[in-house]
């Protein structure tokens, strides 16, 4: 059983210049993660999440965003998955970014999809009628190549070969989709074998872009917890953290440079794209001025 959790709005919005993928609204369907990535932001002390890897979902979620919705709120693009997966095991039950994928279509709403999650491809048929009227986004985060290491980092996620799968069938569907590279854990993914593989799987699946981070953040709670994982799963990699990084937020990979050169130069061959602009304008294009036109 999942428990629930009382929720006033499902929908928020964004600053007006909100640079992360350019959505207006962030919408959060369930609370806490059961995926149990090692590396997880969400576990950080400064969002006071109390057992994270518990699921529990917003009750009256899809009431509360119809209602959000019919309140002639200016259309956008909404997104989801930022502080939790929303396409998690319970999620096969329970459709609640189905059925609120059903409201955003109804009330001509985009939507944004960020997701470890190989059951996000249930939703092609609304992703595909959405697309119709309004901007359409799924990112598919994928950290390793190998799927015995992500594996070990993303211990109840779906591998990274359904992820890949996952991609090709969004994007055979025509479905404006990428990979987020992101975190590139140092001393362990760092390596120019695992970003060849992933943005070389990216291309020959469809992706549109890679969107990376050469890097990983860590704060209270969330760094207590990797290095715990680090521990037990990559003797002497914690240590190596605690004498590079010390207690530093940014965290960025010693080989940065030349994992940043082989990345860019991998992502104009095969015709990616990987900055943040050029995304927001590939899968906007086309759609701002009918936007405007309703209003
Ligand atoms: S899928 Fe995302 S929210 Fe869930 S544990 Fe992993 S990093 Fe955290």
């Amino acid at each position: 059983m999942v428990p629930t959790i009382p929720a006033k709005t499902i929908l928020s919005p964004y600053r007006r210049d909100n640079q992360w993928f350019g959505t207006e609204y962030n919408m959060n369907l369930y609370k806490g993660c059961c995926h149990h990535c090692i590396y997880c932001d969400s576990r950080s002390a400064c969002y006071h999440i109390e057992n994270f890897d518990q699921v529990a979902f917003k009750e009256n979620a899809l009431e509360t965003l119809r209602n959000q919705l019919s309140r002639r709120i200016k259309t956008g693009v909404a997104a989801t998955g930022s502080m939790s997966d929303p396409y998690n095991p319970f999620e096969a039950q329970l459709c609640l970014p189905r059925h609120s994928l059903e409201l955003l279509n109804a009330y001509q709403f985009g939507a944004a999809i960020a997701t470890k999650s190989n059951l996000i491809t249930r939703d092609i048929d609304l992703l595909t009628e959405i697309r119709e009227h309004s901007p359409v986004l799924c990112k598919i985060t994928v950290t390793a190549a190998e799927n015995s290491l992500a594996a070990q980092l993303e211990p109840d996620a779906p591998t990274s070969t359904q992820r890949f799968a996952a991609i090709k069938e969004l994007a055979k569907a025509g479905v404006y989709t990428g990979v987020l590279l992101m975190p590139v854990l140092p001393f362990l993914t760092d390596t120019p074998g695992n970003i060849r593989a992933i943005v070389e799987q990216a291309a020959d699946c469809g992706a549109r872009f890679v969107y990376p981070y050469l890097g990983v953040t860590l704060r209270q709670n969330q760094r207590e917890y990797f290095f715990a994982q680090l521990e037990k799963r990559f003797p002497g990699i914690k240590e190596q953290y605690q004498k590079r990084y010390g207690e530093r937020y940014e965290c960025i990979s010693p080989r940065w440079k030349e994992l940043w050169e082989l990345f860019t130069r991998l992502c104009g061959q095969y015709g990616l794209l990987y900055k943040m602009q050029d995304i927001i304008v590939g899968y906007r294009m086309g759609y701002e001025s009918r936007q405007l036109t309703l209003f």
